[in-house]
């Protein structure tokens, strides 16, 4: 298998019937980055920068974090990369922030933008350091757990002040920079066309957004297999963000689980995902998928049963038997 998917990584990210699909990788730590080459990855679609602040043992310092972000990018060898703004609170606690709280319902609680836009400092300095890191570059980064609009202009605010700030000192800037929400509140389902206007890319963290849609809590054991990312109702929501992309001209990737295993990846592929993100061992696997997926096909079983799964079976069954007759 894994030869195969060395042979693999020589021919085009495309359906059967050609059409292109960016395969990227997600990432973390400097230790991920040689496998940007190994799985073939088009780039790193999902950039956990708390990660760093996790393994620390203090708040990693501006340098420290240029540094990493630099290290990154040298790494990536012109691929794009996403490099998403701290995600902490919630299940990511860091024992030294002294400023964190005891809640009830972390998950639903003071986390990611919630907490950076609480605590604007932390904010800036990650901000400062990615930007002098991406000098003469493009810099993608995105937000975590987006919940209203506000935010996002309330990130943009702090983002602008801080390139004007390196300009006025002559800091070599990013040729451009594109900034995104992740997906992941429901609240965001019932705005998306203004959501796809306000930012230049929306990728669906599929984990979060699966967990406050079903309202289960995504590491419950003890509910883990009992309901399906892949049931028609999570499948609609899908497709609703793909089309409402599509529809704006706005790019949107997804970067969960659900992009790493070869039937849900075709799913995301059937219902308009162009671009995905996954673990850097799901590569193999999903490219082997996508090479040999007759899109055309899947679409049509998806305008047939979407709406109206065939004998009322469940979608997973229906995509499987589409997997296994091909
Ligand atoms: C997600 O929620 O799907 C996601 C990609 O972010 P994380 O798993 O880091 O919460
Ligand atoms: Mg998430």
């Amino acid at each position: 298998r894994q030869e195969v998917y060395r042979e693999l990584r020589k021919k085009p990210s495309t359906t059967r019937d050609g059409v292109q699909v960016d395969l990227l990788m997600n990432a973390g730590l400097a230790v991920d980055l040689p496998q940007l080459a190994e799985a073939g990855a088009a780039g790193i679609g999902l950039f956990r920068t708390e990660l760093q602040f996790m393994v620390a043992s203090t708040f990693p310092r501006a340098e420290a974090q240029e540094k990493l972000y630099r290290d990154v990018l040298e790494a990536a060898r012109g691929k794009p990369v996403t490099f998403r703004t701290i995600d902490i609170g919630g299940d990511k606690v860091l024992p030294y922030f002294k400023g964190a709280i005891q809640e009830e319902n972390p998950a639903l609680g003071w986390r990611a933008i919630r907490l950076t836009l609480d605590r604007p400092g932390l904010l800036r300095t990650q901000i400062r350091a990615l930007l002098k890191a991406s000098g003469g570059r493009e810099l993608k980064l995105m937000l975590p757990m987006v919940t209203e609009l506000g935010e996002i202009a309330q990130a943009r605010e702090i983002i602008d002040r801080e390139v004007r700030h390196l300009s006025r000192f002559a800091h070599h800037l990013p040729t451009s920079l594109k900034l995104g929400a992740m997906l992941e509140v429901p609240s965001l389902l019932f705005q998306l066309d203004e959501l796809m206007k306000a930012v230049d890319f929306v990728s669906v963290g599929s984990n979060d957004l699966f967990q406050f849609v079903m309202a289960v809590d995504r590491g419950n054991t003890q509910l883990a297999n009992r309901f399906d990312t892949l049931s028609a109702p999570f499948l609609r929501v899908l497709k609703q963000i793909a089309d409402a992309g599509v529809r704006n001209h706005t790019p949107v990737t997804l970067c969960g689980e659900l992009a790493g295993k070869p039937i849900s990846a075709m799913a995301l592929i059937g219902l308009g995902f162009r671009s995905i993100s996954m673990s850097p061992a799901s590569i193999g696997p999903v490219k082997a998928m996508l090479t040999e997926l007759p899109l055309d096909e899947l679409k049509a079983f998806f305008d047939d049963n979407l709406m109206a799964p065939a004998q009322g079976l469940p979608m997973r069954a229906l995509l499987q038997a589409f997997a296994d007759d091909r």
